[in-house]
């Protein structure tokens, strides 16, 4: 089977997906978009009111903002693949465990297939996530935000550069000079590479 059509085959998989309770609130589930040799990877915490709508991952208010963070670290959006630790709406925007550990399954075929070179998780649940796969120590976001880590892939080096999630300027605003910073600071790790 190609890496496309497995692809497209978990991604029938999640949009049929009943293994957590969050099917009941899903209207379209964000499976994630990107390109299938993405060096980049960034992943969320779950689909907003938006997202869910549009069956996208970043299209509401907190998309918007990445959108910006992406252009003021020179990296363009259609060359990233972004998807989330949850595939279903989140009415709460919060994911219990037993939810998180029910759709890790998606998550780590995802990273599998794509093999990215450079993963990005965004906010404290997709840092925890990437912690834990790679046996790393993150830690606090708020100390271990924009610092790049290494670590061992099946499929070689990877950089893992935890982050702020974007939603956090839009909650906080005095996180946004902080986030936007970071950002910076990526696109200047990456044109030095
Ligand atoms: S959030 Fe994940 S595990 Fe839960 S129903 Fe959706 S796809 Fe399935």
């Amino acid at each position: 089977m190609s890496k496309l059509a497995e692809l497209e085959d978990l991604r029938e998989n999640v949009e049929n997906c009943k293994r957590c309770s969050l099917w009941k609130t899903r209207n379209k589930a964000v499976f994630g978009e990107g390109p299938i040799n993405a060096k980049i990877f960034l992943i969320g915490l779950g689909p907003g009111k938006e997202e869910n709508i549009q069956g996208k991952p970043f299209v509401g208010p907190a998309g918007k903002f990445l959108n910006k963070l992406l252009k003021l670290a020179g990296i363009e959006r259609k060359r990233v693949y972004i998807t989330s630790v949850l595939k279903c709406y989140l009415p709460e925007n919060k994911a219990t465990l037993q939810q998180i550990k029910a759709c890790k399954p998606y998550l780590d075929k995802q990273l599998a297939i794509i093999k990215p070179n450079l993963i990005i998780p965004l906010g404290s649940v997709a840092a925890k996530y990437v912690e834990k796969e790679f046996a790393l120590e993150i830690g606090k976001i708020s100390e271990a935000h924009a610092k790049p880590m290494q670590a061992k892939a099946f499929w070689g080096k990877v950089l893992i550069i935890p982050m702020y999630h974007p939603a956090a300027a839009l909650r906080n605003g005095a996180l946004r000079r902080t986030i936007e910073e970071d950002w910076k600071s990526i696109g200047n790790l990456l044109k030095s590479r």
